[in-house]
């Protein structure tokens, strides 16, 4: 069995931003050179998340007002975890979101559903950021 690990780094503009990383993960699948097996992709911070959805704006923006309103950003003191840091939504958004997806691979591709896109999901950005591709297989 191989064993294949990479890391992709963000540091956002913005505090929030979903960014479709379904590219950087082919092009590590294709560098593993693995063809039968199981891609993990997993955020490594615990503001962030990866998760599979559509590649269309419009549900991208419901997803920001929707995360919105069960997590408000404000104000900072409605949370206990806010103090020293002002992040607490963005630990909720994470983890509603979710931390990791799983993506079979087969003859040497993603082996997807309809539409299914990997994002990263940035709730804490303007700051150094990693997300982990690691691929087991053959
Ligand atoms: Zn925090």
């Amino acid at each position: 069995m191989k064993s294949f690990r990479k890391e992709l780094h963000f540091n956002t503009k913005t505090r929030r931003a979903y960014i479709n990383i379904t590219d950087y993960v082919e092009s590590a699948l294709a560098e593993s050179g693995i063809k039968e097996g199981l891609c993990l992709v997993n955020a490594m911070n615990i503001t962030a998340s990866v998760f599979i959805n559509d590649n269309e704006s419009g549900l991208h923006s419901d997803f920001e007002r929707w995360l919105e309103k069960l997590a408000p950003e404000k104000p900072y003191e409605q949370y206990a975890h806010n103090g020293y840091e002002d992040n607490a939504d963005a630990h909720l958004k994470r983890t509603v979101m979710g931390r990791e997806v799983v993506v079979a691979v087969t003859d040497g591709k993603l082996d997807f559903g309809t539409w299914e896109q990997i994002f990263y999901g940035e709730f804490d950005g303007k700051r150094n950021k990693r997300v982990l591709v690691k691929i087991i297989g053959e």
